[in-house]
C-alpha cells in the first residue's frame, strides 16, 4: 500500500514537469460507472496527465445537483486503479480536504467561488498544513488579482510547495459570446508576477459551450499556457452540471491532435538575431510614442493655461467628442479596432485632463 502511494508520488512529480499538462475528466462525479468509463477512455486517449472529478460542487443556485460527495471518492480510486493516472477534486472547506486525502486524491484544486472568499481559503490551506500535495488555485470569479494572490499566498504559507494556476475566466454582468469573460490581460499580468507557478487554462469554464472550446483552448497556448484543464464526460448531453460545455474523451483527444503546440524558445541563431532586430524597431517605435505623447501633454497644458485665464471649464464635451470621431475614422484606415481606440484615447485624455488639473490648482 505504501510502495503504491509513494510510487503514484513520483507519478504525480513527473507529471507536474510535463508540458503540455493535460487534466480532463468530469465536471461532477455522478456514478461509478461513469467516472471509471470516462477515465479508461481519457487513458485510451493517451494525452491525459490527470483525471479531474467534481465531487463537491458549489453551485451559483440551490437546487441544482450539488455534488455527489465522499461518496464518490472510491470511485476515483478505482479510476486511478484502472489507469494509473492521479486523479484531482476540488475542495472547499477543511473537511473536505480531510476526506480528499484519506480517499488518496493526488492532487487538490481551490475552485473560483471559494477563491473569493479568503476565510474559506484560509480554512482549505490550514486543513492542508503539513501535507504534501500540489494544489491549483482557480481565479476567483471576480476579475480581482489581489484576491487569487491572496489565496496564492495563504495556500504557500501552509507550507504547500507546488502551487499552481487556473485561468476559468470571470464573471461578467450581461450575455457575452462567453460563459465566464476571459479577459486575458487579466491573466497574462497573474502569469508575469508569478513567472514560478504553473500556469493552466479552464477553456470548459470561459465558453460555457463546446463549440469554442479549441478557438480558446489555442489561444491559451499560443500566449503560453503550461496546460489545459478540459470537462469530459461519457454522455456529455446527459451530465449533472455543465452538459453544455463538456465533450466526449474521444473528441478531446481529437482537439488535442489538433492545437498547434508551441514553444516558448527555439535554438535557433537565424532566429534569435531576426527577433532581435524586430524587437529594437519595437523598442524605438515605443520611445518615439512616449516622446510624441510628452509632447502632446505639453501642448495640453498650454491649453489648460489659457482655459484657466479664460475661466473656461477642463472638460468640453462636443470637443472630446470630435477628438473621438476623428480618430475612430482614422484608426479604421489605419487597421486599429474601435476598442482599441476608445480605450489609448480614454487614457491620454485622462492624463491629458490630469495634467489641466494641476494647472488650475496651482
Ligand atoms: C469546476 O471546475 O467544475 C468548477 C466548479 O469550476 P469553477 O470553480 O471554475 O467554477
Ligand atoms: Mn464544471
Amino acid at each position: 500500500m505504501e510502495a503504491i502511494a509513494a510510487k503514484m508520488k513520483q507519478v504525480v512529480q513527473e507529471k507536474w514537469k510535463k508540458r503540455p499538462l493535460i487534466i480532463s475528466g468530469p465536471c461532477s462525479a455522478e456514478t461509478e460507472q461513469q467516472v471509471v468509463e470516462t477515465a479508461v477512455r481519457l487513458h485510451k486517449t493517451g494525452k491525459v496527465d490527470i483525471i479531474r472529478a467534481g465531487i463537491w460542487k458549489p453551485r451559483t443556485r440551490p437546487g441544482s445537483f450539488e455534488g455527489i460527495g465522499a461518496k464518490g471518492l472510491p470511485w476515483l480510486q478505482q479510476a486511478k486503479k484502472l489507469t494509473g493516472l492521479p486523479v484531482a477534486v476540488e475542495v472547499a472547506a477543511g473537511k473536505q480536504v480531510e476526506d480528499a486525502l484519506t480517499f488518496e486524491v493526488d492532487v487538490l484544486w481551490i475552485g473560483a467561488r471559494t477563491t473569493v472568499n479568503p476565510f474559506s481559503v484560509q480554512e482549505v490551506a490550514d486543513a492542508l498544513r503539513g501535507v504534501d500535495i500540489p494544489v491549483f488555485i482557480k481565479n476567483p470569479i471576480n476579475p480581482d488579482l489581489e484576491l487569487w494572490t491572496g489565496a496564492v499566498e495563504r495556500v504557500l504559507k501552509a507550507g504547500i510547495k507546488q502551487v499552481g494556476l487556473i485561468h476559468r475566466g470571470f464573471s461578467s454582468y450581461g450575455n457575452t459570446e462567453y460563459r465566464n469573460a476571459p479577459m486575458w490581460h487579466l491573466a497574462i499580468e497573474m502569469k508575469r508576477r508569478n513567472p514560478e507557478l504553473i500556469f493552466i487554462n479552464d477553456p470548459s469554464h470561459i465558453c460555457g459551450r463546446r463549440d469554442i472550446l479549441q478557438e480558446v483552448a489555442q489561444e491559451a497556448i499560443d500566449l503560453d499556457y503550461d496546460g489545459l484543464i478540459i470537462e469530459t464526460h461519457i454522455d456529455p448531453d446527459k451530465a449533472w452540471s455543465d452538459a453544455k460545455q463538456q465533450i466526449t474523451p474521444e473528441r478531446l483527444g481529437e482537439m488535442l491532435d489538433q492545437i498547434r503546440w508551441r514553444k516558448e524558445d527555439v535554438a535557433s541563431e537565424e532566429y534569435h538575431a531576426a527577433m532581435e532586430k524586430m524587437r529594437q524597431q519595437i523598442n524605438q517605435l515605443d520611445d518615439e510614442l512616449m516622446q510624441i505623447l510628452s509632447a502632446r501633454m505639453k501642448v495640453s497644458e498650454k491649453i489648460g493655461q489659457y482655459k484657466k485665464d479664460n475661466n473656461i471649464t477642463i472638460l468640453q464635451t462636443n470637443r472630446w467628442n470630435a477628438i473621438l470621431e476623428r480618430a475612430y475614422t482614422k484608426g479604421e484606415k489605419l487597421g486599429l479596432s474601435k476598442e482599441f481606440i476608445t480605450k489609448y484615447f480614454d487614457a491620454v485624455h485622462m492624463e491629458s485632463i490630469n495634467h489641466q488639473n494641476k494647472i488650475f490648482n496651482s
